[in-house]
C-alpha cells in the first residue's frame, strides 16, 4: 500500500513549498491538491458565465479537460495536456477558486483524482482536508498554522520579489482572512494531525522535523 502523507493548513501557511520539499527529501511524489480546485476555476472562468451563476453541473462539464501526469518528483495537473501553473495561481483564479471549491461535487471530483495519485505511487499530499476527508488513515497528519500577518509578508515576497511595505502586507492579509472562511467548512486539522506553528520557524526547520516524524 502506497504511503501518504497529509500536509493541511490555511491559505499561505507554506503547505506546497513544505510538501515539496519533505517529498524530495523522502524521494517521494508532491500532490497539490489546491492545483486541482485551481485549474477547474481556471476553465469555469474560461466559459464566460459570470461566477455568480456558477453550477457545479456546468463547472464539472470542463473536468475532462483536466488531467495528471507523473514527473519526477509531483503529480502535474494539466489543462488540455498543458501545464497552465501562473495562470492557476493568478489573482482571477485565486478570487473564485473558493467558491469552485464549496461545490459537493467538485470536492467529490478533486478527491477522486487525488486518490488515484495516491493510489499510484507514495505521495505527500497538500491542501485543507487532506487528512480528513481524503486520506484518513494517512500514515502522518500534519496541520500547518501561522499568523495571518506573517503568512501575507512570505507570500509578499515570493510574489513580488521584494520587501512588502505594510500597507501590501494589511491588504493580503485581508485577502487570507477572507479565503480562510470562505475555506473554514474543510480546514478543520484531523483530531490525530500534528500542528506546527510556523510563524517563527524556518521552513528547514519544519521540514526536518516533518521528515523526522515521516521516518519515525
Ligand atoms: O492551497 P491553495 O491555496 O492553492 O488552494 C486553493 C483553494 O482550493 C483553497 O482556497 C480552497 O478553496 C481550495 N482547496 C480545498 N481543499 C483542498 C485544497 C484546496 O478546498 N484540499
Amino acid at each position: 500500500k502506497p504511503l501518504v502523507i497529509a500536509i493541511d493548513g490555511p491559505a499561505a501557511s507554506g503547505k506546497s513549498s513544505t510538501a515539496q520539499w519533505v517529498a524530495q527529501l523522502l524521494n517521494v511524489h508532491h500532490v497539490d491538491s489546491g492545483a486541482f480546485y485551481r485549474a477547474i476555476t481556471l476553465l469555469a472562468l474560461g466559459t464566460g458565465v459570470a461566477p455568480e451563476l456558477w453550477t457545479s453541473q456546468a463547472v464539472l462539464a470542463e473536468a475532462h479537460r483536466i488531467t495528471w501526469r507523473l514527473t519526477e518528483r509531483s503529480v502535474l495537473p494539466l489543462v488540455d495536456g498543458a501545464e497552465h501553473d501562473e495562470a492557476m495561481r493568478d489573482a482571477p483564479v485565486t478570487r473564485q477558486v473558493s467558491r469552485v471549491a464549496q461545490m459537493a461535487a467538485v470536492r467529490h471530483w478533486v478527491n477522486d483524482q487525488v486518490r488515484a495519485a495516491g493510489a499510484a505511487t507514495d505521495v505527500v499530499v497538500d491542501g485543507r482536508d487532506i487528512g480528513t476527508a481524503v486520506f484518513p488513515t494517512a500514515a502522518l497528519k500534519v496541520f500547518l498554522v501561522a499568523d495571518p500577518w506573517e503568512r501575507a509578508r512570505r507570500r509578499l515576497i515570493q510574489r513580488l520579489g521584494r520587501r512588502p511595505n505594510d500597507a501590501e502586507i494589511a491588504e493580503e492579509t485581508e485577502a487570507l482572512v477572507a479565503r480562510d472562511a470562505l475555506d473554514a467548512a474543510q480546514s478543520a486539522p484531523a483530531r490525530d494531525a500534528i500542528t506546527i506553528d510556523t510563524t517563527t520557524v524556518t521552513q528547514e526547520e519544519q521540514v526536518e522535523r516533518i521528515v523526522a516524524l515521516a521516518k519515525a
